[in-house]
């Protein structure tokens, strides 16, 4: 039976960060004890934020708005969106795993490929743990990712894009920046995965403390680095950012080598998240140190 009992954000955070902590399902599957996640941070967007219409607007019609995701699946509640909150959270890689994959020239080394596996498999239950914790404290949640009208749409933009974007979400709340790679640098980096739950819970959103969608990136700030380019072994990512497709289908090619070589049925890659500035930090020194002081960092020039 539904209790009616309020969470509070710290609640809320404590679920996340318990799980993490104490869940079996957090786990390499490799018959150790290593855990697949370092401790996670936790961000909340309003679903009332103008940014969820920007995405939509950007991306194309199929991309949801929390409104739409959460009345699609609980249409009897009808609720607004500002009685809406969407609850982020960035799972960082941990230290050994990324240093395994930055010995990589071509295919994921053998943790990483297990990360994508079997760290997506904790990612998952950690959505559904996260909506029941919530739905027993009588606040319907839904998580958009494992929503079973969730789709990836062709898109002559983004060559694909999908109803939900996990990255967008932490960036709504306030969790990070995208990169050349498109990847989301966040203030553990770029090595980690995200997800999030859309809960009928309003609660104080958390600023976004940034100004631009780039600003946690050095060749968008200033210029420079360009690292990731080098990195990808298929040439994914160039200056003009990151070529889906091919990425798509390297990922694809990645299941045959995962297969034969560590005998598991998986996949990935993610050689640009490592050896690079944006690894396990925030490579813009203005942005960390203001992210550091809660102030925000002033935009960052044109590029030339
Ligand atoms: S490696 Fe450099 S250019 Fe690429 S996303 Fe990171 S900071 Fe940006
Ligand atoms: S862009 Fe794709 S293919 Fe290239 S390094 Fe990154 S994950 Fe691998």
């Amino acid at each position: 039976m539904e209790k009616n009992v309020r969470m509070s954000k710290d609640q809320i955070k404590s679920i996340i960060l318990d799980f993490i902590s104490d869940s079996s399902l957090n786990s390499m599957q490799n018959g150790t004890d290593e855990p697949a996640w370092d401790q996670a941070l936790v961000g909340f967007a309003s679903g009332a934020d103008q940014i969820w219409q920007q995405y939509k607007e950007y991306v194309g019609a199929f991309h949801w708005t929390p409104w739409e995701v959460f009345n699609q699946h609980l249409p009897e509640k009808n609720v607004s969106a500002e009685c809406l909150t969407v609850i982020s959270w960035i799972l960082p890689q941990r230290k050994y795993v990324r240093k395994t994959n930055r010995s990589s020239k071509k295919y994921p080394s053998e943790e990483w490929a297990r990360i994508r596996v079997f760290g997506e498999e904790f990612n998952v239950a950690l959505r559904h743990h996260l909506v029941e914790r919530l739905e027993v404290a009588g606040h319907k949640a839904v998580a958009p990712m494992l929503a079973p009208n969730w789709t990836i749409v062709k898109s002559e933009r983004f060559s694909y894009a999908s109803s939900w974007s996990e990255r967008h979400a932490a960036h709504a709340a306030g969790l990070g920046t995208f990169g050349l790679c498109d990847g989301l640098i966040t203030a553990h980096g770029k090595a980690m995965r995200t997800g999030s739950v859309v809960a009928q819970l309003p609660v104080e959103p958390d600023p976004r403390p940034y100004s631009d969608h780039h600003a946690y990136c050095l060749f968008y700030t200033d210029g420079t680095c360009g690292k990731c380019i080098d990195r990808c072994p298929v040439r994914a990512i160039t200056e003009s950012g990151h070529n889906k497709e091919k990425c798509r289908q390297h990922l694809t090619i990645s299941r045959e080598y995962v297969k034969e070589i560590y005998k598991f049925e998986g996949y990935g890659c993610g050689l640009c998240q490592v050896g690079v500035p944006c690894e396990s930090i925030i490579p813009v020194k203005t942005a960390r140190d203001a992210l550091k002081k809660g102030e925000l960092p002033p935009p960052p020039p044109p590029l030339a």
